[in-house]
């Protein structure tokens, strides 16, 4: 038995996964079984807790997964969650199996899940943030973006070789249905010549013409165009399409796709989620109900569940001005 009115917590990842997850579910699982908790993992998110699938974990367990991307408790969707009723069968199943308090590691959705949890039937919930899109509000990073991002720029550099012998401009499509975080950063680390963000209704298609034009006339070798996926498919497809169509400017497209998703987290997420999942377990351990890891100005906290439950949407000004002044 521990000193603490928690004696058992489990731990699930629930909605996209992102690299750095393993990395958490580690430093949760040591760190609780270390302050003598008895610790599940929830295999599959919501819709595995709904099934019961919920195994017991220890030491070994976690053994040699840091370094992984993807999550070895696998995550999923799961619409029922939505649904006050499932809800209360799933803080039965969680009360039946004698868990005190549950674990979420995953992004605004699966938040408001455990949220909700919380809310309706006490359940002890901390929330560790994990998804690529940077966009959960109240924290500074999510675990797997700092990895998206290296992925996407070691992708943009390859295709900026090609782009660059042969004279081409391309538009690189990168995650983001609704967040410009990772459009952002990669178009900042890569020198890219434009970012089209998701927020943009009207894209000026003048504008880019006339900067790609710009370039080739003081001879430059090469154009690249960030463009975030945005909520429509196709995207970067009907920018080459305007951009030749209407300007003459023939261009490449290179949607990068799932490969931002994988992939062995970076040393700056890995240091993140050990520290998120150390601090989740010490933070319910002293009595706290419902908490979110968060990283603040530099330091990881735990702050009230309630201040992340927002999406964050993040458009700096800054950078994109820091971008158009770097690519002149
Ligand atoms: P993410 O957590 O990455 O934002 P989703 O938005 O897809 O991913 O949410 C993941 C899961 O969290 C959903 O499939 C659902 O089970 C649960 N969820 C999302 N929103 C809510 C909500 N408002 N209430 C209850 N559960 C939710």
């Amino acid at each position: 038995m521990s000193e603490s009115k928690i004696n058992s917590v489990a731990v699930l990842c629930s909605g996209g996964d992102s690299p750095g997850m393993n990395c958490a579910i580690r430093s949760v699982v040591r760190t609780a079984i270390g302050k003598g908790l008895e610790v599940y993992g929830i295999q599959r998110g919501y819709a595995g807790l709904l099934e019961g699938n919920v195994k017991e974990m220890d030491v070994s367990s976690v053994g040699n997964i840091l370094q992984h991307g993807g999550t070895i408790l696998q995550t999923s969707r799961c619409p029922e969650f939505h649904d006050s009723e499932i809800r209360k069968e799933a803080a039965h199943i969680l009360k039946r199996k004698g868990i005190d308090a549950l674990i979420v590691i995953g992004g605004n959705g699966s938040f408001n899940g455990a949220w909700q949890l919380h809310q309706e039937h006490g359940v002890v919930v901390a929330g560790i943030p994990g998804t690529i899109d940077n966009d959960i509000e109240g924290t500074d990073y999510s675990i797997g973006f700092n990895t998206a991002v290296q992925t996407a720029v070691e992708a943009v550099d390859k295709i900026r070789d090609t782009a660059h012998s042969h004279d081409r401009t391309f538009i690189v499509e990168v995650m983001g249905r609704k967040s410009p975080a990772i459009a952002l950063h990669v178009g900042l680390c890569t020198g890219a010549e434009n970012i089209i963000l998701p927020t943009k209704e009207d894209i000026d298609f003048d504008q880019i013409a006339s900067d790609i034009k710009r370039g080739i006339k003081r001879g430059k070798g090469s154009s690249i165009i960030i463009a975030a996926e945005g909520e429509k498919e196709g995207l970067s497809h009907r920018v080459r399409d305007e951009l030749l169509n209407t300007h003459g400017i023939d261009s490449r497209v290179c949607i990068l796709g799932h490969i931002q998703r994988g992939g062995n987290p970076t040393a700056h997420d890995r240091f993140l989620a050990s520290q998120m999942g150390f601090i989740a377990v010490e933070a319910i351990y002293n009595g706290k109900e419902a908490i979110v890891t968060a990283q603040r100005n530099g330091q990881i906290l735990d702050v009230p569940f309630e201040e992340c439950l927002g999406k964050k949407f993040e458009t700096d000004p800054k950078f994109v001005d820091i971008v158009k002044s770097l690519s002149i």
